[in-house]
């Protein structure tokens, strides 16, 4: 499971997701209605990932 935080200051949304490609569609779709971010351009899926954690316990 893995788990998301926004990374936008001031923000608290978060989701949680079995598949890190679904947490990031979810962050995605995220971005465009909360943060009016109209284009999801690459360098940004890439932000979302780097705020994507482990929701489980650590071992894997
Ligand atoms: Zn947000």
């Amino acid at each position: 499971m893995k788990h998301y935080e926004c990374f936008v200051p001031g923000c608290s949304w978060q989701t949680h997701a079995e598949e890190e490609a679904e947490v990031v569609r979810r962050a995605s779709e995220h971005m465009r209605k909360a943060h009016e971010e109209t284009t999801i351009r690459p360098n940004m899926v890439e932000q979302i990932k780097t705020h994507i954690r482990e929701a489980d316990n650590a071992s894997s």
